[in-house]
């Protein structure tokens, strides 16, 4: 199976190749050519399968080249007891007959990002490998927050490969500042950015394709890759979670195999809800994605209407990873349900960046709204979700999870639609422990507490363990001190870089 750009201006490659390179040269991502399928009596056998069989099943047949054993050693140094803290890796909890939560957070890192991220490191340097790459890869990161101390988790002492990971100085919380600017390994490297996520990304963005740093590069021996959504190797794992949930709600006997069921994504850039898209197209049967925004609603507003109109101000969340005004991954939604049409998608992308707007044909908009919907909440919905659901089961969740969960209560009431329904949990709550604890804990237990603080608090109050990926971060040291504007990105990555 080969995988094209979505911008058709590059040719055809090989999964390694797609993996390997991260983005395609004519700045479009890659997509597969074709969608394989799973049937239903493959969904049966799946059922008594581990996660780690489950994963290595659903990532063959997006990697035909990869021989079973390669992708074994792939999966099983990913998805272990010493990386994660619960056995089944994606654990599913119901927390009513038809109401489910996939926990994605049992990684090293306390965020989804885990899932995705402690593998493609083994996908990316089985695919140099294979396809005869002998520079040195250095990966290149834009982060809203958790991607940034997932691909250092992942990436960190890695034979062959370096990473540089840029933050928004002012725009991610302080533990996960904390996680970042601590972070350990010889060939990591971290520096916040003096803007938003968009303006971190689009650094990135200019960099990966500028003839000039490419060049700069190439006579070191490095090449550039990208550890963000961008990057199949990310949203490939990400696929097989959706795929596990169905499969553990029909083997614990909460729908009957076949019966079809919702997913409710909290999404930021598009990644996390395309992964479950392509859930669908191999074959998963699932009725409605429903794509859950904070008061950043441009997908709510291009679901709804066609037209996607990044030009609004952008809202700082306590929902901070998805705090995102461009969403990458849409692009790639966009090729699919547009027929591969690559000059249509370049036309659009080419409208995003010069207007910082597009409009879809009636045609693509009504196949998107057959699929999706959406809604957004904000920051008091958010908090008043995390209340509730802590009230109604005892059970703790996180500023993302509840968007997720006060958008789905949104959908029920407006159509009526009671079918079970998973709801993807992206962080741990102690990762957002500060805005948690404003939302389960009395203002005098708050009262002049620092974030760090109120994790204890928090702790004591629910009876919860701080996970250990968190659990005195405040007290650890701080080994990386780069602070640069967006247009200085370039200068920093070279002089981490040792290049003149
Ligand atoms: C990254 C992230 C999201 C958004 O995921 P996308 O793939 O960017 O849509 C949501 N929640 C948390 C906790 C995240 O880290």
């Amino acid at each position: 199976m080969k995988y094209q750009s979505s911008r058709g201006k590059y040719g055809a490659v090989s999964a390694a190749q797609a993996i390997t390179m991260g983005i395609s040269p004519d700045g479009g991502l890659f997509v597969p050519g074709r969608i394989p399928s799973i049937n239903i009596e493959t969904l049966k056998q799946m059922e008594s399968w581990t996660y780690q069989q489950r994963a290595a099943h659903v990532m063959q047949l997006f990697l035909e080249e990869f021989s079973p054993e390669e992708i074994e050693a792939c999966v099983n140094g990913a998805y272990n007891q010493q990386k994660f803290d619960h056995a089944q890796i994606a654990p599913l909890i119901e927390l009513e007959p038809g109401l489910n939560i996939q926990e994605l957070w049992h990684g090293p890192t306390c965020a989804f990002k885990d899932m995705a991220l402690q593998v493609l490191p083994r996908l990316l340097t089985t695919s140099a490998n294979k396809i005869g790459e002998n520079s040195e890869i250095i990966i290149l990161v834009a982060t809203s927050g958790d991607t940034g101390k997932a691909a250092l988790e992942g990436f960190k002492d890695v034979p062959g490969t370096r990473i540089i990971v840029f933050f928004p100085q002012d725009g991610v919380s302080e533990v996960q500042k904390m996680q970042m600017i601590t972070q350990e390994g010889n060939n990591v490297h971290v520096a916040g950015v003096l803007g938003n996520f968009d303006d971190a990304q689009n650094g990135v963005k200019n960099i990966f394709t500028s003839d000039q740093i490419i060049e700069q590069l190439q006579r070191q021996g490095m090449k550039m890759s990208s550890a963000n959504s961008i990057n199949w190797g990310r949203l490939l794992p990400q696929i097989v979670y959706y795929i596990s949930a169905y499969v553990d709600l029909c083997q614990r006997g909460s729908i009957k195999l076949g019966e079809t069921i919702n997913i409710v994504v909290p999404t930021g850039n598009f990644g996390n809800i395309l992964a479950a898209y392509y859930a669908r197209r191999i074959g998963i049967p699932i009725n409605r994605l429903i794509c859950a925004a904070n008061s950043n609603n441009v997908l709510t507003d291009f679901i709804r209407t066609g037209v996607y109109d990044r030009n609004r101000s952008f809202e700082k969340t306590i929902s901070p990873s998805m705090d995102i005004l461009i969403s990458s991954n849409l692009e790639r939604l966009l090729y699919e349900l547009t027929g591969h049409d690559s000059q249509q998608v370049s036309q659009w992308m080419d409208e995003l960046k010069d207007s910082g707007r597009y409009e879809v044909d009636e045609t693509t908009h009504s196949q998107v709204q057959e699929i999706f919907w959406s809604d957004y909440a904000t920051d008091a919905e958010t908090l008043e979700s995390i209340t509730a659901v802590w009230n109604k089961y005892h059970y703790l969740l996180d500023t993302h999870t509840a968007v997720a969960l006060n958008v789905y209560e949104k959908y029920q009431q407006q159509t009526g639609d009671n079918s079970c329904t998973v709801i993807a949990s992206t962080a741990s709550p102690f990762k957002f422990g500060s805005s948690v604890a404003q939302a389960i804990l009395s203002p005098e237990l708050i009262k002049g507490k620092n974030e760090f603080e109120l994790l204890e608090a928090l702790s004591v109050e629910t009876a919860m363990s701080i996970p250990e990926a968190i659990k005195n971060i405040d007290k650890r040291k701080v080994r990386h001190h780069t602070v640069a504007s967006a247009a200085e990105m370039e200068e920093v990555v070279l002089s981490f870089l040792n290049i003149e």
